[in-house]
């Protein structure tokens, strides 16, 4: 979406008015990227590029925060070029050498605390070729280069015209000059159905269809090809809205578990490089290094209104109060430890589905539960 200034005026006023979170957006003026605090001439365009669909507030807030302290930089915080991003949690801007740096060195850093990689493991990213992910496989490619492990992609087709199909391209072209080798598989050979097909039959909430059958695919490829981890490309937004949502839907063992079994040999443990940066730096790192994002652009199946909705606040308490994504985040990984200590004894002995042989907590996986309904 491009605006063109009325008068000379903040960015961030401008997206105030708009009723527009900072924290939701990537702003470019001529296909370069500014930060919020910078400003506009009178009969300026700048394009709002949105890294995924934000809907406007119905009522704007009153600027407080951060909206109203921010002043534009005109130098990067540690040299003199111009900045392309503010972080209102740092009050600092940067260039994007510097921006760049700082994020890569967060993600070693990230791997680090939280013990995630090896020297010589077998790591597999599951590269959808949105944002997070093509974030994800340049940082990794560089985390590489002083932490040598060998790095493969594992790209997943739903099978939803329209929507994969030009993010699949952009990953295939991505690994290969990257020179990362790239397996692709699809629903309809693995599954013998695609999420449009679900959708076809009358089903409703296609994203648990899609959550759950990507995650059966995915596990089971990663075991077969001998991979010790697999990288998700999830953010810090992702992780504080997971957080707030299993409070909301009332699933406190949801803390415990991520979606994932909590010991299961069968089961390919998941790492999060990314688990400690914002959504928004994350698609500005995967600007810079060429991703196109789409603008309206959506999953047509995308039905979460509840997620949206938890994103959209967040987005706007982060705006008046930074770093509250980060605390939340936090709280998250203090119950997650103090959840999974506790059912850890208590919990049934591990499983493997009875029809397809993955790991599960019942006797049939969810996912041949929901095939076999379809
Ligand atoms: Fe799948 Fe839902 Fe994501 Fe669409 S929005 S790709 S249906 S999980
Ligand atoms: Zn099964």
């Amino acid at each position: 979406m491009k605006i063109a200034a009325s008068s000379e005026t903040k960015l961030i006023d401008l997206l105030h008015d708009l009723g527009i979170p900072a924290e939701a957006v990537l702003l470019s003026i001529n296909g370069k990227l500014v930060p919020e605090t910078a400003s506009i001439h009178k009969g300026q365009e700048v394009e709002i590029i949105y890294y995924k669909h934000v809907p406007p507030l119905s009522s704007p807030q009153e600027p407080r925060g951060h909206w109203k302290r921010a002043e534009y930089s005109p130098n990067c915080a540690h040299c003199q070029s111009t900045p392309i991003i503010y972080l209102p949690y740092a009050n600092q801007h940067l260039c994007p050498k510097h921006f760049k740096e700082l994020f890569e060195k967060r993600v070693k850093r990230s791997i680090r605390e939280y013990n995630m990689l090896n020297k010589g493991e077998k790591v597999g990213i599951a590269l959808s070729g949105g944002k997070d992910s093509y974030a994800l496989l340049h940082a990794l490619a560089i985390v590489k280069e002083s932490l040598p492990f060998e790095l493969s992609a594992l790209t997943i087709d739903e099978g939803i015209p329209g929507y994969r199909d030009k993010a699949i391209e952009n990953a295939k072209k991505r690994c290969e000059e990257l020179g990362i080798e790239q397996h692709v598989y699809t629903f309809k050979e693995e599954h013998g159905t695609t999420i449009s097909e679900i959708g076809k039959k009358g089903k409703e909430n296609l994203c648990s269809y899609c959550g759950v059958l990507r995650r059966k695919i995915l596990n089971s490829k990663a075991r077969e090809l001998g991979l010790s981890k697999v990288a998700i490309g999830h953010n810090l937004d992702d992780v504080a809205q997971t957080a707030m949502l299993n409070l909301i839907r009332n699933e406190p063992m949801r803390f415990a578990r991520f979606n994932e079994p909590l010991e299961n040999e069968k089961f390919v443990p998941r790492i999060r490089p990314l688990r400690d940066i914002r959504e928004k730096e994350v698609a500005a790192y995967a600007f810079l290094h060429g991703h196109q994002y789409n603008s309206g652009c959506c999953c047509p199946h995308a039905t979460s209104a509840l997620r949206w909705s938890v994103r959209h606040e967040l987005n706007s308490l982060e705006d008046q109060y930074p770093g509250t994504k980060s605390k939340i985040a936090s709280s998250f990984n203090t119950l997650q430890k103090i959840v999974r200590d506790s059912v850890k004894d208590k919990d049934s002995e591990p499983n493997s589905c009875k029809e397809c042989g993955e790991p599960c907590s019942d006797e049939v996986c969810m996912g041949c539960k929901m095939l076999s309904e379809l």
